[in-house]
């Protein structure tokens, strides 16, 4: 089977989980811990990282340490992994989804201002499937209202907007290091952000809130949310071809792209004027003047042996959403009908992708 995406780890990854091992410094403490922070920080551009657990926890220690809470309502799209939403449900806060724009398929500025409430706290664009989103048209609004901005870029490492990097441009950035993420440590997960006070707040809620001045006393409620030096021993080899991986993964974009340009009833991903997308999935949306329907070719693709995924739910038709399922987002709901991501791995070879070319083709003929 060609996957959809698996994790690419080399020898300096076992060379560093066997230096961490070796050191008997596996729990949560340890060297890799702060290099792995300080370096990914570092590599998007802002001051300071915490790690933690993953990225769903990233995400609920970042709403957290903005005082996030009942009674409160955070923005975000409706296309996008459930772990946006649940992250901001967690907090008791209620999400307020908004509908996708049709060519970045990511959340529609245009349409947050409407759906802004007097107990709006927060937006959260997500960086779907690794192409930024309109980030200054968001930072406006935002800042005219007031709101935090967190940017989920669990899908979009390395990805730019207008020549800046994601996760550098809201108060908070949370990123994923699950196994298919652009470098993974496993599990796991990361904050950014430049305000030292929430960065004091977000590391003191990773760790049950202990005072960091009294042992085992603690003010408030807080979280194991905490990474282990195994897992930043890893994250730390990957770091370190981040720049290689991001090349390969623009690489096979580009190739796929040449490939299925003239494909009647295909649409090719975005990569706006503005964007340095990192294809974390490459996608492509089966329109309806296509042979066939979506999930069709997805079970032609598997009898030749390709895995492919279809576009997530959007989350207002979830029934753990089901408050929501009387609104619609037409263009959210039409991406997801029609999306597919198709095998992106780091690990994919030439003739991998010219046959998956190939199983896309022989539904024309
Ligand atoms: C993967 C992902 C997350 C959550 O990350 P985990 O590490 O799996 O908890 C959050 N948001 C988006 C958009 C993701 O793709």
């Amino acid at each position: 089977m060609i996957p959809v995406a698996e994790p690419w780890i080399g020898e300096k990854e076992l060379q560093y989980v066997t230096d961490c091992v070796k050191s008997g410094w596996i729990s949560s403490l340890g060297d890799y811990v702060i290099a792995f922070e300080e370096r990914f920080a570092r590599y998007c551009g802002m001051e300071y990282g915490i790690s933690c657990a993953n990225g769903t926890v990233a995400l609920h220690l970042a709403l957290v340490a903005l005082g996030i809470g009942g009674g409160d309502e955070v923005i975000c799209p409706t296309l996008t992994f459930i772990a946006t939403a649940n992250a901001i449900s967690y907090t008791g806060a209620k999400p307020v989804f908004v509908d996708s724009e049709p060519y970045t398929w990511n959340i529609d500025p245009e349409r947050i201002e409407e759906k802004m409430t007097k107990n709006t706290k927060a937006i959260i664009p997500v960086h779907l499937y690794g192409h930024p989103c309109d980030m200054d048209r968001i930072l406006e609004i935002a800042r005219a209202n007031g709101l935090y901005v967190i940017e989920d870029a669990a899908e979009a490492h390395g990805a730019k907007y207008k020549g800046k990097m994601v996760g550098s441009m809201g108060d908070i950035a949370c990123f994923s290091f699950y196994g298919n993420k652009i470098i993974t440590t496993g599990e796991g997960g990361m904050l950014l952000t430049n305000d030292e006070d929430i960065f004091e707040r977000a590391k003191l809620l990773r760790d049950h809130a202990m005072s960091t001045t009294k042992r085992y006393w603690h003010e408030f409620i807080g979280f194991n949310y905490r990474f282990t030096n195994v897992q930043a021993a890893i994250g730390l080899a990957q770091l370190e071809r981040i720049d290689e991986i991001i090349k390969i993964k623009r690489k096979n974009a580009k190739l796929y792209n040449s490939l299925l340009k003239d494909v009647e009833g295909l649409t090719l991903p975005p990569e706006m004027d503005w964007a340095e997308n990192v294809f974390w999935m490459y996608s492509v949306l089966i329109e309806d003047d296509f042979p066939v329907v979506r999930d069709e070719l997805a079970d032609s693709l598997r009898e030749r042996g390709i895995d492919t995924r279809p576009f997530f739910c959007p989350i207002h038709v979830q029934p753990a959403y089901s408050e929501y399922n009387s609104e619609r987002f037409p263009v959210a709901e039409e991406l997801a009908r029609k999306g597919i991501n198709l095998p992106s791995g780091t690990t994919l070879m030439r003739e991998d992708i010219q046959n998956v070319v190939s199983g896309i083709l022989s539904c024309i003929s």
